[in-house]
């Protein structure tokens, strides 16, 4: 039966016209099944929508340990108020025992994330009504429906294929504000049953399936999406509660109380800036790089994609041209290692922790040797003059590598303290305080992959002491995984 279906899939593929087949009347019309199968005017008359989600997430290249994969409990409830250009978003994740909320809307005019455990609030000109829900809506096909009518103008008909032995017609659209997206859409039923859009590395998608769908007042929805992120799992539904008549109460007020966070730093601009003697960061957005000038070349730390860039603008402003020796791998989360391969490409040796071998290979087109890199083993290492590699352990990796200047008293670290605000907002976690403390190091400034203002350990220790409970505020439903 089954070899029976796929030959009929085959046969309908091969009376299909291939790519471009479907004129822009046919696309057209392929547009209104799709919103027809949804619910017609009921969807595209729906003044909003809301879902909650209980999801577990796998932490492919994420994980604290390179050999084994974490799963994450992740809670999030979404309402999208279509009449007034509204959205909220709320989540819940739980690593270990350590739950953490996070909060933010667009109230059709201003976007704001509010902390509700330092009880804080910071306007953000980057959130919009599109980006409000951190791409958490496009796991609900419903909506991804009412962007395609948005967009059905230049949206563009991409051929045929064979999903689940079922004939499938893709089709390609970007509505405002928005990633391109591919749909699948069922070509008997007009259901979608996959959407696929670009991942941040060359040539990967983030792709989503939706699966189990149920109706509710004549609208369609996936009550199960299965999202998958470079070809691995990424998230799994437990359950999904939509409402097509939620309550706003309180979704876009700041709670009386409430401070504004102090301004952030403007990281948009690409940035070298010499820190210590000799000690320089640069970077922009969330990538920054550390280069210790150690006479005819650098020692560097800092892997996010984009390194060359980095690397260029320090030599620009040094004024002289030095190769990048040494460059030391901080640990092995996919965003610390998106910068490898430019790094092999510019001869520098890569420093690793033996446990993160592994990973660096699979950044790598030419895996290199274990006898081609310095490997470290121990939670103390020298290089070169100035350097000293300082392996910090904690509840984010497993192992990690930082740099410790010691002639300068310069500090580089990934994913151990964040600031993005000109002045306090710094988060911290104890194991690095703890573990200089106990290797009596103790270094005069700290700088990061994600954080180029310098600190001082005073700062870093504030922080840690400041450090409570997340907490969820009554009205939530999210609360518990
Ligand atoms: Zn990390």
């Amino acid at each position: 039966m089954k070899k029976c279906l796929v030959f009929l899939g085959v046969l309908l593929l091969w009376m299909v016209p291939a790519h471009g087949g479907l004129s822009a009347d046919d696309k057209q019309q392929l547009v209104d099944r799709v919103v027809a199968a949804y619910g017609g005017d009921a969807l595209l008359s729906l003044p909003r929508l809301a879902f909650e989600d209980r999801t577990r997430r796998l932490q492919f290249g994420q994980s604290v340990r390179p050999d084994e994969i974490d799963l994450t409990p992740y809670r999030a409830s979404i309402v999208i108020d279509f009449e007034n250009n509204r959205k909220s978003w709320r989540s819940a994740a739980w690593f270990g025992s350590e739950r953490y909320t996070q909060n933010q809307f667009f109230d059709g005019n201003r976007g704001v994330s509010l902390n509700h455990t330092a009880r804080t609030f910071a306007e953000d000109a980057g959130l919009s009504f599109a980006r409000a829900d951190r791409s958490l809506s496009y796991t609900l096909d419903t909506v991804l429906v009412r962007l395609l009518h948005g967009a059905a103008q230049d949206a563009r008909y991409s051929g045929d294929v064979l999903l689940g032995g079922a004939l499938h017609h893709m089709l390609v659209f970007q509505a405002d504000g928005h990633p391109q997206m591919t749909l699948f859409i069922n070509a008997e039923t007009a259901v979608i049953s996959k959407m696929t859009r670009p991942h941040w590395m060359e040539g990967a998608v983030h792709s989503y399936r939706f699966s189990r769908h149920e109706r509710r007042n004549n609208i369609l929805y996936a009550a199960d999406t299965y999202v998958l992120s470079r070809g691995q799992p990424r998230t799994i539904t437990v359950s999904r509660e939509v409402n097509l008549n939620p309550s706003m109460d309180g979704l876009f007020d700041i709670p009386s109380g409430y401070e504004e966070e102090g301004a952030g730093i403007d990281f948009s601009e690409m940035k070298a800036e010499e820190i210590g003697d000799g000690v320089y960061i640069a970077g922009q957005n969330w990538g920054f790089s550390l280069f210790v000038d150690e006479g005819d070349h650098f020692i560097a730390a800092g892997g996010y994609a984009g390194f060359t860039d980095r690397y260029e603008a320090v030599t620009s402003l040094v004024g002289e041209d030095k190769p990048v020796r040494y460059f030391i791998v901080s640990h092995h989360h996919l965003d610390h290692m998106g910068g490898m391969q430019e790094i092999a490409g510019l001869g520098a040796t890569f420093v690793v922790h033996r446990s993160h071998l592994t990973s660096l290979q699979a950044r790598l087109d030419q895996p290199v040797a274990e006898s081609e890199v310095v490997l470290i083993s121990d939670e103390r290492a020298a290089l070169g003059a100035r350097v000293q590699v300082v392996d910090v352990p904690s509840a984010h990796a497993s192992h990690n590598l930082t740099t410790y200047v010691h002639d300068d008293g310069s500090f580089f670290s990934a994913d151990m303290f964040f600031s993005r605000q000109q002045q306090g907002g710094v988060r911290a976690t104890a194991a690095l305080a703890e573990t200089l403390k106990r290797l009596r190091v103790a270094p005069r400034q700290f700088v990061a992959a994600h954080s180029s203002r310098p600190l001082s350990l005073q700062d870093l220790t504030t922080a840690v002491g400041e450090d409570r409970p997340d907490r969820c505020p009554e009205s939530w439903t999210i609360c518990t995984p």
